[in-house]
């Protein structure tokens, strides 16, 4: 789950991370409020969950309030890499000496958690690494041993000589990679950290990344969700324990499993035909759940055809056919179902399904897909 710059630079703030003070605003009269209360330039930066602001023209300097209106204008409601944009950040502005890159997050060649930082910072790391890979300086972290200040002093060295800022950007490490490991993210990344021309040290911007598999434990990075700009029929999804990820084809999957739910998608597309969605039921498929993940599908304006890939293992193909039939009495079903039971009480499960309008049954799973695909090319 990513958030916002304005809410990771509150997370900054609170561990200590020196930044420009900012405040967040969604008209230009706030903006210019802002501006007038700092009394000094701002820069105004668009708030959208994508990097690569400043090329693409979400960052504007402005040195007086009159500017600063303007900057807001431009950049709010407009679309920056195809998002709306909604909210301005608007910082006290800095004057930048150099311009470092610091970041955290997981190695998975090396299974560590690995600290970076690079002297080429304020450009896309992706790209440093691409092109100057020897101006990337790493520490990998001993899962039991943690990152100790000592560590963090040594990889602040290869940023500078000077004594003081090693010691002021080593703090920062480390506040960084305690945001990591205990708020659980996957990525935290300062680009750029700053030098100014007075010789301070700030964090220009503020990036998280927390691991959606841990968020349970934190509740309240769950509330930092920005749910406008995530997908309705994914949260919806989420809350009631179905995985759902909605995808461009017209054949709407209902599958057991995450492997399964896979191969069903591989197979579909195998036959020229392309899947609406990844859903995996999950661990019980109990006759409810399926029920709602066929309201979730169905909610799917794209969706031509629906595709049941059932395995009863613990679960049972009688009650998933109950569920089926069930959400069926409850809506008007226009589009053709096609379901493959197979496994625990496969026959009870077909017994009940036979004979009703708009269900093919399948024996196979190849029968199935090759069945979907002709109903939605026909
Ligand atoms: P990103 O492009 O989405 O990563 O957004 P950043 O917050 O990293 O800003 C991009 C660039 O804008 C930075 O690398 C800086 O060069 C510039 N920038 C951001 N804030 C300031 C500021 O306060 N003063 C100046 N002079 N430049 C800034
Ligand atoms: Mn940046």
């Amino acid at each position: 789950m990513k958030i916002y710059e304005f809410q990771a630079y509150e997370i900054f703030i609170k561990r200590g991370i020196p930044s420009p003070w900012g405040e967040v605003a969604k008209t230009s009269e706030e903006v210019k409020k802002i501006a007038e209360k700092l009394g000094r330039p701002v820069v105004v930066k668009a708030q959208v969950l994508v990097g690569g602001r400043g090329k693409a023209g979400g960052i504007k300097l402005a040195s007086t309030p009159e500017e600063a209106y303007q900057a807001a204008e431009r950049i709010l409601n407009s679309k920056l890499k195809g998002i709306l944009v909604k909210r301005v950040f608007v910082k006290e502005s800095v004057s930048i000496k150099e311009e470092y890159y610091l970041g955290v997050t997981v190695d998975r060649a090396q299974k560590r958690v690995v600290v970076m930082v690079s002297p080429a910072g304020g450009i896309d790391i992706e790209e440093v690494a691409r092109t100057n890979p020897e101006k990337i300086f790493k520490f990998y972290v001993h899962p039991l041993l943690g990152f100790k200040s000592h560590q963090a002093n040594e990889l602040a060295s290869a940023l500078t000589k000077d004594k003081n800022l090693v010691q002021g950007i080593a703090k920062i490490l480390s506040a960084l990679y305690r945001i990591f490991d205990e708020m659980d993210s996957s990525l935290v990344e300062v680009n750029p950290l700053v030098i100014t021309k007075e010789g301070s040290l700030f964090a220009l911007d503020a990036k998280i990344i927390f691991d959606d598999n841990a968020l349970y434990r934190h509740p309240e990075i769950s509330s930092l969700r920005d749910l406008e700009v995530e997908d309705p029929l994914e949260v919806r999804a989420k809350e009631v324990g179905i995985s759902y990820v909605r995808l461009e084809g017209n054949i709407g999957c209902i599958v057991n499993g995450a492997g399964l739910a896979m191969a069903t998608m591989d197979l579909v597309k195998h036959y020229g035909a392309e899947p609406a969605n990844f859903l995996d039921v999950g661990g019980g498929a109990s006759s409810q759940q399926v029920g709602k993940a066929l309201d979730i599908v169905l909610s799917d304006e794209q969706v031509r055809a629906v595709l049941v890939n059932i395995f009863g293992g613990i679960t049972r193909c009688d009650i998933v056919a109950e569920g089926l039939i069930q959400a069926l009495s409850k809506r008007e079903m226009n589009l053709p179902l096609i379901i493959r039971l197979t496994g625990t009480n496969e026959e009870e499960g077909r017994k009940k399904l036979r004979g009703i309008k708009g269900i093919f049954l399948a024996d196979t799973m190849n029968e199935a897909a090759k069945k979907a695909m002709e109903v939605v090319k026909s």
